[in-house]
């Protein structure tokens, strides 16, 4: 079933409210075997919010309109939808109680134009609305679904979950559709989609769809299948899809070996608590240029004093030497920013405070501060573990706010990578 939203209200596009509907939306349908195909937002305009019902019709099986519902003079969807259908507003005595049963319970009286909320269309199954007091309304029109439901958010997404989906349910016209998102770290997006090329191309025509979507220091690949056709029972359809998705997602786990560290929204940060806890380890860790962000972000996931023993922001040298014990001579001779001087602080670090893990991290975030030999995004990572101590240095661009996430997420990805002892080696 493809569905068009139409998002109706001056106030969208006026950038004064953002459109949280849509994302709802999307996510709701997306997980029910609906296709949103398109989004239009359109003016509190008669002429245009008609125009765009008559070309969604054209084009879509399911029409969901948004706002507009209310009564004051800017809501003209109601009376617009209700016209267009083919109906006429007639008082609904059911609502008109309800609203007044509404107002009662705060201790108000309801107006006129609240009442006028009762003015139903004739030719409409009622969505119910227990939240507020303008009502859901699902049209069936020369074989298109339209429905309209209230703009306010939480009203929105009720009538979403307890009323649209389960009747669109019961329509038998839902395609059973399986996502499944493998996290990725440690690669850049144009690297992965050279390693993917050959399993796009032989999955592609399978219906699996890969998505690419980055943040910073991940990418998330999300593979889609939409079923065919369901006229076997759901479970069965969507099993088999599930199977083939299992399938082409485990092709990519082999290829992108040592960089998916997980699935389905799972954070670095997490599956790192994840190990570390499972192996009833402790980490330490000794910031420099990332100030604390890197412990900060561990200590989000609940549960982490299981394994997050501490962390130090050894800012300066002299705090790195007496912190961390690293010698004076190292960094003379190296400079702050070294792969000798991280790893003499990882080193110092798990020694002296006894954890089985330590990272260090010493970089130039800027503007200011680089040199010839150490531009503003060098950064050195230093990690040690039961293993020994590992140190890298990394390029990471320019942009403070930007070097110091991307340092974090390197830290993470390294890290995960010794912890899983496949440490990466610099050639
Ligand atoms: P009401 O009964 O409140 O009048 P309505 O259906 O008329 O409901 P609107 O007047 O269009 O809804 O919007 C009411 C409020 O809901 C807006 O002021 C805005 O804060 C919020 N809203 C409307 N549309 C959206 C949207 N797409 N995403 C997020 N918030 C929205």
């Amino acid at each position: 079933m493809k569905a068009i939203l139409v998002v109706v209200g001056d106030e969208i596009l006026l950038g004064q409210v953002v459109d949280t509907n849509a994302s709802y939306l999307g996510q709701a349908f997306a997980a029910s075997g609906l296709e949103l195909v398109s989004k239009w937002t359109v003016r509190d305009r008669e002429e245009e919010i008609l125009e765009v019902l008559h070309l969604a019709m054209s084009k879509a099986d399911l029409i969901v309109f948004s706002g507009g519902l209310g009564p004051t003079s800017d809501d003209l969807t109601k009376p617009l939808l209700t016209k267009a259908l083919g109906g006429h507003l007639v008082r609904n005595q059911k609502v008109e109680n309800a609203i007044k049963t509404w107002f009662e319970a705060r201790g108000l009286e309801p107006g006129p134009m609240n009442l006028a909320q009762a003015d139903l269309p004739d030719n409409c199954t009622l969505l119910n609305n227990p939240l507020g007091t303008a009502q859901g309304m699902l049209w069936l029109h020369h074989g298109v679904h339209v429905a309209a439901l209230p703009g306010v958010p939480y009203e929105f997404k009720h009538i979403v979950d307890q009323e649209l989906i389960p009747y669109l349910k019961t329509t038998g016209l839902l395609r059973p559709m399986v996502h499944h998102t493998l996290m990725v770290a440690g690669l850049v997006e144009s690297s992965i989609a050279r390693i993917l090329k050959a399993w796009e191309t032989k999955w592609r025509p399978e219906g699996i769809r890969l998505a690419y979507l980055p943040r910073p220091g991940l990418v998330r690949l999300r593979l889609s299948l939409y079923a065919n056709e369901c006229d076997e029972s759901l479970d069965f359809v969507l099993a088999a899809i599930q199977g083939r998705v299992q399938l082409a997602a485990q092709e990519i786990k082999d290829l992108l070996e040592g960089y998916v560290y997980g699935e389905n929204e799972l954070s670095l940060e997490e599956c790192i608590g994840l190990i570390l806890k499972r192996k009833s380890q402790k980490i330490f860790f000794a910031e420099s240029c990332t100030g604390g962000a890197l412990t900060a972000r561990l200590v989000r996931v609940a549960g982490a004093s299981d394994y997050v023993f501490g962390g130090v922001v050894a800012y300066t040298n002299e705090l790195k030497v007496n912190f961390l014990g690293v010698k004076e001579e190292v960094i003379i001779a190296q400079g702050a920013v070294s792969t000798e001087v991280v790893a003499a602080m990882a080193q110092g670090a798990a020694l002296r405070y006894g954890t089985d893990y330590a990272v260090a991290i010493s970089g130039i975030a800027g503007p200011s501060g680089g040199s010839v030999d150490k531009p503003v995004g060098l950064v050195c990572f230093g990690i040690q573990g039961p293993q020994g101590t590992y140190a890298y240095h990394r390029s990471l661009g320019a942009g403070r706010e930007l070097v110091i996430e991307r340092a974090v997420m390197t830290a993470m990805f390294l890290l995960w990578r010794v912890l899983i002892d496949q440490p990466v080696m610099d050639s």
